[in-house]
């Protein structure tokens, strides 16, 4: 039961190997050193994402969002703290479309905010519209299954 997870590092963007039982240790990143898990939501660029995306295997959980949105910002904080919920099960991740239009249009992302689940490299769930953390835990959860978070 102890297979090392891919992780992919939310700073530097290195895949590293961590054992499940390590999971919740705090793991650091073998190349920046920096914490796996800070708790918080990695920022990516459309070269990050699909790294984040294909060789993360755990689920990443991505909101694409724009700085000129209201929502978007309101709910900036409640994604904050479903990170730090969710974290180590799964990676939250925020797209700008602003800055990554293309990421944007290939999902068709037709609303902001939208979130959208991930699982092995494939899309499983979307929800368009902004939500309160725990509604976010809640809907993630929902679509993950009691096994990944047990
Ligand atoms: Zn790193």
């Amino acid at each position: 039961m102890s297979e090392p997870l891919h992780i992919v590092c939310p700073h530097c963007h290195t895949t590293n190997r961590v054992r499940q039982d390590d999971l919740a240790k705090a793991p650091g990143c073998g190349q920046c050193h920096r914490a796996l898990f800070g708790g918080r939501s990695a920022a990516l660029d459309e070269a990050a994402f699909d790294r984040h995306i294909q060789r993360n295997q755990i689920p990443v959980l991505v909101d694409f969002w724009a700085p000129w949105c209201g929502p978007c910002r309101q709910m900036a904080p409640a994604f904050e703290q479903a990170a730090a919920q969710l974290e180590p099960q799964a990676r939250l991740a925020k797209v700008n479309t602003e800055e990554a239009p293309t990421l944007a249009a290939r999902f068709q992302i037709r609303s902001i905010p939208t979130l959208a689940l991930f699982v092995g490299g494939r899309e499983v769930a979307r929800q368009p519209g902004a939500m309160g953390a725990a509604d976010i835990v809640r809907w993630a959860k929902s679509h993950l299954g009691a096994t990944a978070f047990s």
